[in-house]
């Protein structure tokens, strides 16, 4: 039995061995809550408060109160976007966001429009990067805040995010940034780059699933999704999740320690593997060419559909997606795919390699072998 190769991180990475060693050292979890004052709570805050100046510098801030501690990256989007926009709501009630942005951004924005807020989708180009011409005519001056993700989940695409800035901050609103798929691969910087609130997974850092971050600028104002006590600063109430937060704040260490050395391993390998598919009959490169994340790369294949490849990509011991996992439930096109000009036929014909730690440059030729197998068998049996 050949042994079976992961190509899914972007939907789940396996924890960092590095993370695994730090969490056994607390095989009893904490012992106090981190609001109390006696020797347990204050072992349980001094957890969270190391936690938190690991993440803040990975993402380039100097004040570690700028982090607050969240479920995941789906909260910390909606604490973002409604939190942001409800707060702030004198200044104006347009939320602009890119057409690409994850559903955890997308729906907390089409939801605020029920509380009277317009939404509008910036385009972006058929390589998925966001049209700057097109945003700036969007960003009107009552746009209270913009959102647009540092890089995709399902093309890899990486955003121009200075200049976006620049756009966002002339009219006097708020940018917010999706960072989930970036954090830990790409350099970020919330002070040079100029980002108002900044998302982050715990896992996608290699760390425990179920744990976020939520990066606030000082000084900008927010109201919380959950109300309850006054933990995270009262802008994510409920007792923290202690084990879960030290763990993440390891990851992020260890993601920022090894960011340079582990994405220039994953990109040669990442390239080895585009050059490979893309030389298939009718294999075509979603996402951007040379501005991607460095462990990513997507297809599409014409007269195929998305997940016949992955079942027969499962039979050959390999794993890989066909967009994202949070949309795989509903059977529709993605709609980034749609918005990078892909007709519905198209979009469904997409496959989604996502590299880790354990992938290596050796297991090339068998995924380009498995992926080259896979769509000729399934084109020899299309009705399509
Ligand atoms: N934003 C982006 C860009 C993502 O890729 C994901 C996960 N695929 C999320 C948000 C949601 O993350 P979670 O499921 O951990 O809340």
């Amino acid at each position: 039995m050949e042994e079976r190769i992961y190509l899914d991180h972007a939907a789940a990475m396996p924890v960092h061995p590095g993370v695994a060693r730090f969490c056994r050292q607390f095989p009893d979890g904490f012992a106090g809550n981190p609001s109390t004052i006696y020797r347990e709570g204050l072992q349980a805050q001094e957890a969270v408060a190391t936690a938190r100046e690991r993440v803040a510098a990975l993402v380039g801030t100097s004040a570690p109160d700028s982090i607050i501690f969240t479920s995941g990256a789906t909260e910390s989007n909606n604490i973002a976007i409604r939190g942001a926009a409800l707060r702030n709501r004198k200044f104006g009630k347009r939320v602009v966001a890119s057409a690409t942005e994850h559903i955890s951004v997308l729906n907390p924005a089409k939801d605020i429009q029920k509380g009277g807020f317009a939404l509008t989708l910036a385009p972006v180009d058929r390589f998925g990067t966001i049209d700057l011409d097109a945003l700036a005519a969007a960003v009107t001056p009552g746009t209270v805040i913009t959102s647009i993700h540092h890089a995709n989940n399902e093309i890899g695409t990486i955003q121009p995010i200075r200049e976006v800035s620049a756009i966002v901050h002339e009219q006097g609103g708020l940018l917010h940034v999706d960072a989930t798929d970036a954090a830990g691969r790409i350099p970020i910087d919330v002070e040079r780059d100029g980002i108002d609130l900044l998302t982050l997974s715990g896992n996608q850092l290699g760390g425990p699933d179920g744990v976020g971050a939520l990066y606030i600028r000082p000084g900008v104002r927010v109201q919380p999704v959950l109300v309850g006590g006054g933990q995270e600063r009262g802008l994510r109430p409920g007792t923290e999740n202690v084990f879960a937060i030290a763990c993440m704040g390891e990851a992020a260490r260890l993601a920022g320690e090894e960011m340079a050395g582990e994405s220039k391993r994953l990109a040669a390998i990442r390239d080895r593997l585009i050059a490979g598919i893309t030389g298939i009959e009718e294999a075509y490169l979603t996402g951007h060419p040379e501005e991607r994340l460095p462990h990513h790369a997507s297809f599409r294949f014409s007269r195929i559909e998305g997940e016949s490849i992955q079942l027969a990509m499962d039979m050959l011991g390999i794993a890989v997606a066909t967009g994202s996992a949070c949309t795989s439930r509903t059977l529709e096109a993605s709609h980034v795919l749609l918005a990078i000009g892909l007709a519905h036929a198209e979009a469904h014909g997409s496959m989604v390699a996502t590299l880790g730690r354990r992938n290596n440059m050796d297991e090339v030729p068998r995924i380009v072998g498995a992926v080259g197998e896979t769509v000729k068998r399934l084109r020899a049996i299309t009705p399509l």
